[in-house]
């Protein structure tokens, strides 16, 4: 396993949509050292979330981990390390709220970004299983922000 680079702001491959991950690739000892890497690359960031473009892999593939607790954000509830792959948000209420956010693709700087607060992720998990999760406040702006990056956007655009 080992720490990657972390591409920039500025990387065209920051900019492109990235390609879903092929269900024979789904449980491969390919996909599981990339996860592996990125894991790894995460915390040694220190950070909660990383799509896999962010490391120059175009594949629809993100890790997100919430440590929970008070934080500048509030106090936030703990999300253990969770894979996502091939992840699709469908919004559930599009009231919005507004949060500073960071990227490790966009290092030094914050932006306040307005997202709505309630939505439904549907995605498959490492086991190659469907799966949903229904995300409110901080969390559905962490999602949002981190599949942002599976279509080339970043939170600098919003
Ligand atoms: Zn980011």
């Amino acid at each position: 396993m080992s720490v990657r680079r972390i591409i920039r702001m500025g990387h065209p491959n920051l900019r492109k949509p990235a390609q879903p991950v092929t269900p024979d690739a789904i449980g491969s000892p390919e996909l599981a050292r990339l996860v592996a890497d990125m894991v790894d690359t995460l915390h040694d960031y220190s950070g909660i979330g990383l799509a896999a473009p962010q490391i120059d892999e175009p594949l629809r593939l993100a890790i997100v981990e919430i440590p929970g607790g008070p934080s500048r954000y509030g106090d936030i509830e703990t999300l253990p390390l969770t894979t996502f792959i091939n992840p699709v948000v469908t919004v559930l209420n599009e009231e919005v709220a507004g949060y500073w956010e960071g990227c490790l693709s966009v290092p030094g700087l914050r932006g306040f970004v307005e997202r709505p607060q309630h939505v439904r992720i549907d995605y498959t998990n490492e086991e190659g299983a469907a799966a949903e999760l229904e995300l409110q406040g901080f969390w559905a702006t962490v999602f949002q922000h981190e599949f942002d990056h599976l279509d080339g956007k970043l939170y600098v655009d919003r």
